[in-house]
């Protein structure tokens, strides 16, 4: 049995249909025991400490804001999978290099808006169960998010993933992303988080748009 640290990301948690499925999914594949979880507006001092090993990057800066951005469900997951073999099915971190059947493939939006963050070796698990645990987010035994009861709420909720894919991919490459593209993902997204409000979701999008510029 290990333990590694699982987030549903701003992106998952706005886009109901899209995230419960790609929840549900996921559990079931781990067949797991949750053993903490929390609902959280990640802090900025957590982020950066989780992110420290990207401090150098250049979409640092960009990861915190997207993190930072909405809710988030944070989960410590004990199972027998191996940690490679969840990786395996969560696919590439940049969406459109993720296997179309992986859950990054299936249910991400594009670039690094992937969804789903999943410890990517026993040790870095250890270290962000620790950290997490050290911010008061998690503690272990405690559970204040129920995940199943979500995943029954949303997962039969719109879910626009290949539609917003096949726009993201007309318009790659082009210098710049024109208002009929940028105004149908805008409504499809829109779409997939139906009872989110309207501040969030536009705060989301101009992230989103963001992101456009580096794939
Ligand atoms: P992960 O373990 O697959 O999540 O990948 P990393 O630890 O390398 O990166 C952490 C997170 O940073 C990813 O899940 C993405 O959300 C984001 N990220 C990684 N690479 C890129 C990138 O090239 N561009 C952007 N915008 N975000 C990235």
């Amino acid at each position: 049995m290990s333990k590694i640290l699982v987030i549903a990301k701003p992106d998952l948690v706005i886009r109901r249909g899209p995230g419960a499925k790609m929840l549900r999914e996921f559990f079931a594949f781990m067949k797991s025991r949750v053993v903490a979880s929390n609902k959280v507006k990640i802090g900025e001092e957590l982020a950066k400490e989780h992110y420290v090993h990207l401090k150098d990057k250049p979409f640092f800066r960009w990861i915190i804001s997207y993190i930072t951005s909405y809710d988030a469900f944070v989960f410590v997951v004990e199972s027998e999978v191996q940690v490679e073999k969840t990786r395996e099915i969560l696919g590439n971190t940049f969406v459109e290099k993720a296997n179309e059947n992986s859950l990054r493939g299936k249910y991400g939006l594009t670039a690094g808006m992937n969804g789903l963050h999943v410890s990517e070796s026993q040790e870095m698990a250890d270290r962000e169960i620790r950290l997490w645990e050290e911010h008061g987010v998690l503690h272990e035994g405690v559970l204040n998010f129920n995940a199943e009861e979500y995943i029954t709420k949303y997962a039969d909720g719109m879910d626009n993933t290949q539609e917003i894919h096949r726009i993201l991919r007309d318009v790659k490459g082009k210098e710049s992303v024109d208002s009929t593209a940028t105004m149908a993902l805008h409504d499809k997204i829109k779409e997939e988080a139906n009872d989110i409000s309207r501040d969030v979701l536009e705060r989301f999008y101009g992230i989103f748009l963001e992101t456009l510029k580096e794939r």
